[in-house]
């Protein structure tokens, strides 16, 4: 007789976490288990069939040579008969269990039937109030320094009248009779093993362990009334569109004197009159008349921290990127900065008067104004994957 695959036994595929197979295994664990199937060889089996796939299958080294070598990886050579390969009785088998039901040790049953430590969601619970998303719009100059910004929140805040307790003074508030001020109940359930206790939120006071007998006006028992908070967000530099902050409790407030929910904060971009964001670079357009290229000149450009001067060399060509290193936009939590990276244009006139044109007519048949472009003139594209790459 060949053995079965371990995790056909288990029923989960190769690639099943740690969770899964436990999981499966517990499953199989309580159907199969000798107790619920008195005198039934072939339960047993299974049972036993069971713990020792998960005997392997849970350990991370035996799981790895069983994947590469099958059963004979982890000295359960096949036609051996029974399942004895593992070497598993039922006692170890039984202490195998202190950690798949999460007792602690001894008998199997402990974890079974509440005797162990309980498990589930008991105990006193305290309400978390729920989060708040706001949107943030901000100027690129906001972005490249970072920003306060106090903004006004309209959300759920605490009850002044009763201090989020809900109850209308201290004596209208009483233990809560269903769960004895634990917050948790036990609840009785019946498996194919016999009863199982486990333990659940009450459910007359959610957990809080007390109960109100007379409500506060002001919030008729909720402890949270609708109300205005200005809070002050900081915002680091160099945050982008669609980006998300989040402030911890300053969300909504929870009823009952809860934990209170999160702010969460939508960036959005403004554009900018003159500037574009390209990552954490800046692009502008700068145009300069064709007497400025051929002459050369000082020109003034607008930078994310106000003007700044930039040489424009005498035969400067339309399409030439310059850059003005570290006039960018900062990274989120580094001292790292963008560049500002101007596009010179060379502007064409688009009105003459009779003057002017006179004077460029003289100029057009000078062999200087022929354009006479290098053969190793870099492309468009060429210059633009210099500056982003
Ligand atoms: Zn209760
Ligand atoms: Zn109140």
């Amino acid at each position: 007789m060949s053995k079965r695959d371990y995790y056909d036994i288990l029923g989960v595929t190769k690639s099943a976490s740690a969770d899964e197979i436990k999981k499966a295994y517990r499953k199989l664990a309580i159907k199969y288990h000798p107790d619920k199937n008195p005198d039934d060889k072939s339960a047993e089996d299974k049972f036993k069939e069971a713990a020792e796939a998960y005997e392997i299958l849970s350990n991370a080294e035996k799981k790895q040579r069983y994947d590469q070598y099958g059963h004979a990886g982890v000295g359960g050579a096949s036609g051996g008969g029974g399942y004895g390969g593992g070497g598993m009785n039922m006692e170890d088998i039984f202490s195998q269990f202190g950690d798949i039901f999460g007792g602690g040790g001894g008998s199997p049953f402990d974890s079974f039937f509440g005797g162990g430590q309980s498990r589930g969601g008991g105990g006193r619970r305290v309400a978390k109030g729920s989060n708040l998303r706001i949107k943030v719009k901000l100027t690129l100059e906001e972005i490249a320094n970072g920003a306060e910004k106090k903004i006004k929140v309209n959300k759920q805040i605490t009850c002044k009248t009763c201090d989020g307790s809900g109850a209308k003074d201290k004596g209208s508030v009483s233990t809560c009779k269903t769960c004895g001020g634990s917050g948790a109940v036990r609840r009785v359930t019946n498996t194919i093993l016999g009863q199982m206790q486990t333990t659940a939120t009450c459910p007359t006071c959610h957990g809080s362990g007390q109960q109100i007998t007379a409500k506060c006006g002001a919030c008729h028992g909720e402890g949270t009334v609708r109300g205005e908070e200005t809070i002050t967000i900081n915002i680091p530099a160099g945050v982008s569109e669609g980006m998300q902050l989040s402030m911890a409790g300053k969300g909504n407030a929870a009823p009952n004197g809860g934990v209170p929910g999160d702010l969460i904060i939508l960036i959005e971009e403004l554009p900018h009159d003159t500037l574009k964001r390209e990552g954490n670079n800046i692009v502008y357009d700068l145009h300069v008349s064709i007497v400025d290229a051929a002459l050369g000149y000082s020109a003034e450009v607008p930078t994310i921290d106000g003007k700044a001067k930039i040489k424009i060399e005498a035969g400067t060509q339309s399409g030439k990127l310059l850059r003005l290193k570290g006039k960018g936009i900062p990274e989120v939590n580094s001292y790292h900065r963008g560049d500002q990276i101007i596009h010179v244009n060379i502007w064409t006139p688009k009105a003459l008067s009779s003057e002017e044109r006179a004077i460029l007519e003289k100029l057009r048949e000078s062999p200087n104004f022929k354009p006479q472009p290098g053969k190793n003139d870099k492309s468009f594209f060429d210059k633009m994957k210099e500056y982003f790459e």
